[in-house]
């Protein structure tokens, strides 16, 4: 029987433990998951680097064995052609992810007919858990070790923590 191959699409700036409860349960369901780190043209003042980005969620993401990590700087329905029969796996947070989602599910759909969008509920612990509250928080040097995994905290830190200068209060 043909592999039941998952893509899961973001641009994961950066990984968080929200992206990576989806990952897991995505694992759960099919023989292999593509997290795939792409390049959306709406934010385009990224914090990170592709390459840092598939870095981070190929070290989250190690301790699972059907699970591997690429990059596209081109369309997704293109991608998902290219792989064969796939299904998109997105998480869906609250009501505001839902307009957006469904217009991109009803696109890739028309741009690639065979390509299915499945959506997985947000599990309720990471329900208002975002990359931009994660670089947010970090920014201002506040506790993100809940909202990211160990394996990249210190790295996500390191780069957005403001520097002491930035730090000082109004003279
Ligand atoms: P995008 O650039 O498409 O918004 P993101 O990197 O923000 O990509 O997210 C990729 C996918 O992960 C989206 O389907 C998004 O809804 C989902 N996602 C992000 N955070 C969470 C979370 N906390 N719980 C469940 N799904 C999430």
């Amino acid at each position: 029987m043909e592999k039941r191959i998952a893509i899961c699409p973001g641009s994961f700036d950066p990984i968080t433990r929200g992206h990576l409860d989806i990952i897991e349960r995505a694992a759960g369901l099919f023989d292999e998951v593509i997290v795939l780190v792409m390049v959306n043209s709406t934010k385009t003042n990224t914090a990170f680097t592709p390459s840092e980005r598939v870095e981070m969620a190929r070290r989250v993401t190690a301790h699972i064995p059907n699970v591997t990590v690429d990059f596209s700087g081109g369309l997704l329905a293109d991608y998902a052609r290219e792989k064969g029969a796939c299904t998109l796996v997105k998480g869906l947070r609250a009501v505001t992810d839902f307009e957006y989602e469904f217009q991109m599910a009803l696109t890739n759909k028309k741009l690639n007919p065979k390509l299915e969008t499945l959506f997985l509920t947000t599990d309720i612990r990471y329900a208002y858990l975002s990359s931009s509250i994660v670089r947010q928080v970090a920014s201002f040097n506040g506790d993100i070790s809940e909202f990211v995994c160990s394996e990249i905290l210190e790295e996500i830190q390191a780069r957005l923590a403001p520097k002491t200068e930035q730090a000082q209060p109004l003279a």
